[in-house]
Order: structure tokens, then sequence, then C-alpha cells
């Protein structure tokens, strides 16, 4: 986000980790779902913005489910999203899914190798998945 408009059910926003392999997973992953696999169900947003309590920022993740995806344990864009009063529907660590892919070297905080690609493949995809199961439960209470 930043001009855009919100036009989704659902909201991928990403941490922010500048100079880390796994931030840079966590933005690349999201533009795989916003841009590829589920441009109909999801749109994204700058955590800048909510960490500032930009107006706008706030109450889109107060009226959208939110899925976040975090690098580490520090989970920044979750808590942003909790602290401004958003409702996290799923919480996504990218640390966890290095754990079906013992050694993997996923690259560095500018590229990814093909490790890297695969892993955060991995996460877009499951994010889609419940892009889709938040989007159609949706549906369901209308
Ligand atoms: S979750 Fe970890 S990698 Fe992401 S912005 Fe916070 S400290 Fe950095």
């Amino acid at each position: 986000m930043g001009n855009e408009p919100i036009k989704n059910a659902v909201l991928v926003i990403p941490c922010s980790g500048i100079g880390k392999v796994h931030g840079l997973m966590s933005r690349e992953a999201t533009y795989l779902v916003t841009d590829e696999l589920a441009p109909a169900q999801t749109d994204t947003l700058c955590l800048a913005l909510l960490v500032k309590g930009d107006s706008e920022a706030v109450a889109a993740v107060r009226s959208h489910a939110c899925i976040t995806i975090d690098g580490c344990v520090k989970a920044c864009a979750e808590k942003n999203v909790a602290m401004a009063g958003g409702r996290v529907a799923k919480a996504i660590q990218v640390a966890e899914a290095f754990k079906n892919h013992r050694g993997a070297k996923p690259g560095n905080a500018t590229a990814l190798t093909d490790d890297g690609w695969t892993i955060t493949r991995e996460i877009a995809d499951s994010v889609a998945c419940e892009a889709a199961s938040l989007c159609a439960s949706e549906e369901a209470i209308r």
C-alpha cells in the first residue's frame, strides 16, 4: 500500500527485515502471493505506515483479515498489526519454513539462490491457501 487502494479481502503483510535474507524472503513471498498466486484475493501494505500510525493503514488492518510473514521470532509484522488493533488471521515465520530444509543456503539480503526461492515459494503457496480459505469463510458468513 501507499497510494494504491485496497480492493481485496486479505492483507498479506511482510516484515521490513532489511539486511537479512529472511526479510527478503518474507517480501518476495508476499509479492508471489499478491502478484501471481492470489491477486484477486490479496493485497499488501507497507509495515512502516502502520508503525507510524497512518490512519488509512490502521483502518485497513482493522477491516481486513491479515496474514503476516515475519523473517524471525521478533515477529515485527505480527506484533505491529496486533498493536494497531488489526486481525492477524495467520502469522508465518520464514525461519519455521527452514525446518524441512536443513542445510539450505537461501542466499543473502539482496538475492535468493534456488534453495531460497524453493522455500519462498513454499511459504507463498501456504499463504495463498490460507487466503483462499479465509475468503471462503468470509463469503460463508455474508
Ligand atoms: S521480524 Fe525479524 S527480520 Fe523481520 S523486521 Fe523484525 S527483526 Fe527484522
